[in-house]
């Protein structure tokens, strides 16, 4: 419940008069630790840091709730997940690591289940995570969502960034303007959408030595 300013006043003319903080809650309506907290900003802070070590002495009932909670309210849960791994992008990846580690026949199956469903997607997800893995191999970093990769296709009206082909989400894909080789990275901006055929022959080529090649076919 929220109360308006009057309510803390009075809590604190009465407490400033001697009346105990039990009384005061009798007294007013408001409870216990509200007015703990009201009369003494640390109040919330050490009530917090209590919480948080008994959580950590505790934590096998934790994890019980836990599993409970998200079994019963499932996309709560969902929300709160994303929420974290938003905020904490490593420690979520920490986390996703040792949950695969523990569940990896089951993961593995759902995985499969869903790239079953979902064919179109996988495909740009493989070919995102390739240039991702290559890059990392290659020292250059970097890396980009299959949202930002549609959206550079879109820009370029699905057509090869170096011929013009036509092209779809079976037949793009990912191109390093510079390349990996030479120290490009996995960088969105140096993406461009090609064709088999060009990026195959395009090699370890900047755009510019790959046009005047080009150029002399
Ligand atoms: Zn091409």
């Amino acid at each position: 419940m929220r109360y308006d300013e009057s309510y803390r006043t009075r809590v604190a003319e009465l407490h400033s008069s001697g009346m105990s903080k039990a009384a005061i809650s009798r007294d007013v309506g408001v409870s216990f630790p509200t007015i703990s907290k009201w009369l003494d900003p640390e109040y919330a802070k050490r009530q917090a840091e209590c919480v948080k070590s008994w959580k950590k002495e505790n934590h096998e009932l934790v994890a019980e709730w836990s599993r409970r909670e998200r079994r019963r309210r499932p996309e709560v849960a969902r929300a709160a997940t994303k929420k974290y791994a938003d905020e904490h992008p490593e420690k979520a990846k920490e986390r996703s690591r040792a949950y695969y580690l523990r569940n990896r026949d089951d993961v593995n199956e759902r995985a499969a289940k869903w790239r079953k469903e979902h064919p179109e997607e996988y495909r740009l997800i493989s070919k995102r995570m390739q240039s991702k893995r290559r890059a990392w191999i290659l020292g250059g970093g970097g890396e980009f969502t299959s949202a930002e990769f549609i959206q550079l296709c879109d820009e370029w009206g699905w057509t090869c960034a170096y011929c013009g082909r036509e092209l779809t989400n079976k037949t793009v894909t990912v191109d390093h303007k510079i390349p990996l080789s030479r120290g490009g990275r996995n960088d969105i901006q140096n993406i461009a959408p090609a064709c088999l055929s060009c990026n195959s022959s395009k090699h370890a080529k900047t755009p510019e030595e790959f046009a005047s090649v080009l150029a002399m076919g």
